[in-house]
Parts: C-alpha cells; structure tokens; sequence
C-alpha cells in the first residue's frame, strides 16, 4: 500500500480513531461483497434439472449463469486491531460505514479535478 492509499485509510471505520492509536502497526482492510439471489435464473436450471431429471447433468448442460448476482462493487472499510477483535459487528453497518467512505473518496476526488 502506497503513502496516499495508506493516508485515505488511516482512521478505522468503526471507531474512527487513527489505526495506530490502538497501540499495534497493524490494520485490517475489510471486503464486502453483497449479493442478491436471481430467483429467474434459479427457476430456469431448476427447470432444466426437472426437464432432463437431474440437478447434476443440469449443471454441466445448461447456460452455467451466474444465481447470485453482486449488488455493488466490493466495498472495503479499514478495521484497527481493537475493533478487529470485538465479537460482534454488523455486517450491514460496516457495509454503510464503507459505502459512506467510498462515497466520500468519490466526492474528494471530483473535488480535486
Ligand atoms: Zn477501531
């Protein structure tokens, strides 16, 4: 990670305090991937499964589409080591702590031009 990448992350997303004020030089870069079910393509191979009586040959004839689709790109939030170790986080809030962040980058970066 570069100077400017490592200073656009250097707060951690939960407690928003600098990573480093945890007393550790380590950081997590967390990954949110949010997908959504397509019910029409599930129906189309479970069709298809019914049609020639096997889920197995299914798989292997059919269109091989995608039954999950993602909603967003990846949104990727910055954990210090204190957070990191508590035992529960919302994974919808921290998605909305990074989709917030990303929003914030993408304004800066409009800004900057
Ligand atoms: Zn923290």
């Amino acid at each position: 990670m570069k100077e400017e990448e490592l200073r656009e992350n250097i707060n951690c997303g939960l407690c928003n305090q600098p990573f480093a004020a945890a007393g550790l030089p380590i950081f997590h870069r967390v990954t949110i991937e949010t997908y959504c079910l397509d019910v029409n393509a599930i129906k189309r191979q479970d069709g298809l499964a019914a049609i020639v009586g096997s889920s197995v040959i299914a798989s292997v004839m059919g269109p091989n589409e995608d039954l999950a689709k993602e909603l967003h790109e990846p949104l990727k939030i910055t954990v210090c080591s204190t957070c990191s170790i508590e035992e529960r986080h919302c994974i919808a809030q921290l998605s909305e702590i990074a989709n917030r962040e990303t929003e914030e980058e993408a304004n800066e970066s409009t800004k900057r031009r």
